[in-house]
């Protein structure tokens, strides 16, 4: 098949660059991916719970609730949605082709919106075949409910919004939940840092990296070690939740476009061009600065006006 626009991804990026394209009748095809990058189509906001900064929203909405809208809206200006992972694409001339799970095709003009996927850290024990999905995971929203967690001590590693959030979900359902952030300082917005700050069922450890898993079934401890005096202990742990950042999901394009040394897509300043004339990036998968739903989306409007622009010069 042979389209005018491919969008490639699934959150608020890909799909807010779908409305905008279909409204522009550039009948825009969206692979919204099927697990790509270890997450469900719909991107990094199915892993949360309330979004309360999204405007429209003012009670606040759940981030699943707010991706099947996105979707929503996407279909009813006539984009066409596929539940596939888009694995090779070849910018060596246009159109451009491309192969995904389940069919190949060509496309005019691309708007990669692939977002990016939380890290996982390596330490001993928490790997495939260890402890890994044994009580040790990067989606508190995804498995913070297991009853092997229930009033028993968690642990989050990081420092950022994403930590903080996880740990205070995980209150819910943990007697204790410990934030392991790595310098004395976190890196979370200040209402977001007060709210687990608040919070008495959360304890901080300043300064300080988890070294090790431990267990043999199931996660039962985690090593930690203070950076500041060298000390290191044995923290008993039913669950150990990564929240370090993410990963771009850039992989797939097998360095045929610009990226930095983080691997994110390098786009020119105020556009969302790429080093390919035709091919355009939004959302995290460009952007390691903001991150966030509503400056993704606003970059997906960005790439969809721009490739409405670079069809109208390049039919
Ligand atoms: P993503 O949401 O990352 O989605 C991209 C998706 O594209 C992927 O997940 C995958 O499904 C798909 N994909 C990847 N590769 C391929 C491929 N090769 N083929 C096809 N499909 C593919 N932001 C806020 O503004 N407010 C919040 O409250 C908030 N809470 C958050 C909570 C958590 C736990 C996390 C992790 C993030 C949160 N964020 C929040 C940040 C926000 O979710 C992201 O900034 C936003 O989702 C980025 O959107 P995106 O469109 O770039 O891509
Ligand atoms: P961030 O990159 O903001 O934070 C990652 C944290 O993990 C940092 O504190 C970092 O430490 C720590 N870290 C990184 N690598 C390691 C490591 N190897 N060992 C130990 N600690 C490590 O990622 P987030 O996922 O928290 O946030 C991503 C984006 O999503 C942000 O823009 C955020 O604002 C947004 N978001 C917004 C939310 C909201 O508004 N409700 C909720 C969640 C996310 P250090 O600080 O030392 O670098």
């Amino acid at each position: 098949m042979s389209h005018r626009v491919l969008i490639i991804g699934s959150g608020p990026a890909a799909h807010t660059a779908a409305i905008y394209a279909a409204r522009a009748e550039l009948s825009p095809v969206l692979f919204e991916g099927f697990m790509a990058g270890g997450v469900a189509a719909g991107g990094q906001l199915t892993t949360t719970t309330d979004v309360e900064n999204f405007p429209g929203f003012p009670e606040g909405i759940m981030g699943p609730d707010l991706t099947d809208r996105f979707r929503a809206q996407s279909e009813r200006f006539g984009t066409t949605i596929h539940t596939e992972t888009v694995n090779e694409i070849d910018f060596s001339s246009r159109p451009f082709r491309f192969k995904a799970d389940a069919q190949e095709g060509s496309a005019d003009s691309v708007i990669i919106a692939t977002g990016a996927t939380a890290k996982r850290l390596e330490i001993p024990g928490a790997g495939d075949g260890e402890l890994w999905q044994k009580g040790i995971s990067a989606c508190a929203v995804c498995d913070g409910a297991l009853p092997a967690f229930r009033d028993q001590p968690l642990v989050v590693i990081g420092g950022g919004d994403s930590a903080v959030e996880v740990a205070s979900f995980l209150t819910k359902y943990g007697s204790t939940v410990y934030i392991v952030h790595r310098r004395d300082e976190l890196r979370a917005s200040k209402i977001m840092q007060q709210r687990a700050l608040d919070n008495p069922k959360i304890e901080m450890l300043w300064s300080s990296v988890v070294t090790q898993a431990k267990g043999t079934d199931f996660l039962e401890a985690v090593r930690v070690k203070d950076l500041k005096t060298g000390e290191e202990r044995n923290l008993p742990a039913a669950g150990l939740f990564f929240a370090i950042g993410h990963t771009p999901n850039t992989a797939f394009l097998n360095g045929q476009i610009d990226t930095d040394e983080q691997d994110y897509i390098v786009t020119k300043p105020d556009s969302t061009q790429t080093n390919i004339p035709g091919v355009f990036a939004a959302g995290d998968v460009q952007d390691k600065q903001w991150r966030q739903a509503i400056t993704a989306a606003g970059s997906g409007c960005m790439a969809a006006l721009e490739v409405e622009h670079f069809l109208a010069a390049n039919p």
